[in-house]
């Protein structure tokens, strides 16, 4: 079974921070799950496993359709090192239609190309198409 790491990961750029788990047997059971008292306790209909990109959107994707859901995640900090430095215009779009596009494009730099360098050789560019828009388009 995965054992999450409860030390800071080491890093010289960002400060990573531990968050407690959620426990069970640190919840007493709620008033409302006992037979006598009252309605239940509301549950949610969904658990979402993961709370990567691919998980974050899906529960944004339930909310906007008025589903709502649990995000289950094992690790108790956010993955070693930058696991996003560039996102596609695919990956734009999908954003764009869980509605956080704006604010994560305020937060970042546009980009049109990258480079991977090894022992100061260019071993890798990676390009993106250039956007035809109304005021270049001809
Ligand atoms: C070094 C590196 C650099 C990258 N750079 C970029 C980049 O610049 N741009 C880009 O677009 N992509 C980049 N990627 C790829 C991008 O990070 C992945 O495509 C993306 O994270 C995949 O999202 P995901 O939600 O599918 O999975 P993940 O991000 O891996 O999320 C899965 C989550 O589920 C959790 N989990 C797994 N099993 C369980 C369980 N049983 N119970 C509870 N939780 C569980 C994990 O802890 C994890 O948090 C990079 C990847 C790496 C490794």
């Amino acid at each position: 079974m995965h054992q999450p790491a409860t030390e800071a990961r080491p890093s010289l750029y960002y400060r990573y921070q531990v968050f407690a788990p959620w426990l069970p047997s640190a919840h007493p059971a709620h008033p409302a799950q006992l037979p006598s008292a009252g309605p239940p306790l509301q549950r949610s209909r969904v658990a979402v496993v993961g709370s990567g990109p691919a998980g974050m959107v899906t529960a944004l994707e339930l909310a906007r359709h008025g589903v709502a859901s649990v995000v289950l995640e094992s690790e108790l900090q956010v993955s070693q090192g930058s696991r996003a430095i560039v996102f596609t215009r695919r990956s734009m779009e999908i954003l764009q239609q869980v509605g956080v596009a704006d604010r994560i494009t305020a937060s970042g730099l546009p980009w049109r190309f990258g480079n991977s360098f090894y022992r100061g050789q260019r071993v890798f560019r990676m390009e993106a198409h250039t956007i035809r828009t109304t005021a270049t388009a001809r």
